[in-house]
């Protein structure tokens, strides 16, 4: 009897410990956007279908506010992991939000639907939630499968992770659901001003589902920003007799230019640059291959290759001097591949290689100082911007020229 008694106080002993001796619990919420792009899998490093037929990314940087029985008890924007702070986990209903604002150390991408539109705001409701006692409990969710703003959101907080893509401390602007302002017949654009318009094309499709135009529109936003969008007209000059340097076969969008298309080089550079901002964006530079979607129709040799058509950026096509009419005479036409890929293999690999900075001081140097807004631009002052920054015959100039001739953007 005296024993079971003395059982009796240990166990009761054992299961009594004084509530103060527990933490107050912590309740923490993590967001992932979710995306399905249609042009995933060609040969790309990054944003890939990690979930089978979609993807999710963590919604690094990005704003969130939690409400608990309906007021606010936490908000800003969530960290790398994407993940909010810790907050009291008192008893009660609790919702996460989240919106497509992404803030990394003041490089800003603001996604909205369309410019009258307030943000797009994703939420999760977890009701009745206990006291957590001790514990600290994640509560994870995925948020945006489906929507533009939210394929957006993806791409820009996979670039703001980015260690070098010629991003400023600024605010970008991205309305993920509008047709072009100002541009008729363009699906996506760059308006030179502030704002990537990301519309839908001529069968209707979003391109906001599209990863390399949401990355090709940003590139023009990039460019402008760090040294002016020179002159991009256009006007095929009197037109290509060669069909694969024209963009007679392209339907989904606009047949203004396209990746093959003989253009003023100006154009081709600003084109080429952006085309090479989406391949940078999901490709390791390191890399020997560099997959790209692109998101027109592409003609080879009479064959019309519908989007997205896999190209490997990493590849010298030299489409200018094989397949269309090239510019000895003055050196003013180019092709957006041709360019891409030169930009490609100038800012990669080579411990010459130029940074997106290096870029910029090259193409100031060439405008004279200062941006280049509106200037029509070729090859020329390019190269005797990069003698002048660099010196002759110097290592960057070196790599600057045979990086030059074996891509085609001049014409020896
Ligand atoms: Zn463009």
């Amino acid at each position: 009897m005296v024993n079971k008694l003395f059982m009796l106080l240990i166990v009761g002993t054992a299961l009594w410990v004084p509530s103060t001796s527990f933490a107050q619990g912590k309740y923490k919420f993590c967001g992932r956007w979710s995306y399905q792009f249609v042009d995933e899998g060609v040969g790309e490093d990054h944003l890939l279908h990690n979930e089978g037929n979609f993807g999710r990314i963590d919604a690094a940087y990005t704003w969130a506010v939690i409400w608990r029985d309906g007021s606010s008890v936490w908000s800003g924007y969530m960290d790398a992991d994407g993940c909010t702070g810790e907050i009291t986990a008192l008893a009660g209903d609790y919702k996460f939000w989240v919106t497509t604002a992404i803030n990394k150390d003041g490089t800003k991408f603001w996604i909205w639907p369309t410019d009258d539109e307030n943000w797009q705001w994703f939420s999760k409701d977890y009701p009745d939630q206990p006291e957590r006692p001790g514990l600290v409990v994640t509560h994870t969710a995925f948020f945006g499968f489906g929507e533009q703003t939210a394929a957006a959101a993806a791409v820009a907080t996979h670039l703001v992770q980015q260690p070098n893509q010629g991003l400023l401390e600024r605010k970008y602007n991205i309305y993920a659901k509008q047709d072009c302002l100002g541009q008729a017949g363009f699906a996506g654009c760059y308006d030179t001003v502030d704002h990537v318009y990301l519309g839908d094309d001529n069968f209707g499709n979003w391109v906001a589902f599209n990863k390399s135009i949401v990355a090709h529109e940003i590139g023009h936003y990039v460019q402008d920003k760090l040294f002016g969008r020179i002159d991009n007209n256009y006007d095929l000059d009197g037109g290509d007799e060669f069909p694969m340097c024209s963009c007679d076969h392209v339907e989904s969008s606009n047949q203004a230019h396209c990746i093959q298309s003989r253009e003023h080089q100006s154009a081709a550079q600003v084109e080429g640059f952006a085309q090479f901002y989406a391949a940078d964006l999901y490709n390791e530079g390191s890399g020997s291959t560099a997959g790209f979607g692109y998101y027109k129709e592409v003609n080879v040799f009479g064959f019309i290759l519908d989007p997205p058509v896999a190209i490997d950026v990493a590849i010298p096509f030299k489409w200018m001097e094989n397949y269309c009419m090239p510019d000895f005479l003055t050196g003013a036409k180019g092709t957006e591949l041709d360019w891409a890929t030169f930009y490609w293999e100038l800012n990669n690999k080579t411990s010459s290689a130029f940074s997106y900075t290096d870029l910029e001081d090259v193409y100031e140097q060439a405008c004279g100082g200062g941006h280049c807004s509106g200037e029509f631009m070729t090859w020329f002052p390019l190269a005797l911007a990069v003698t002048d920054l660099y010196g002759p015959s110097t290592p960057k100039a070196l790599h600057f020229s045979d990086t030059s001739e074996t891509h085609g953007v001049v014409h020896f």
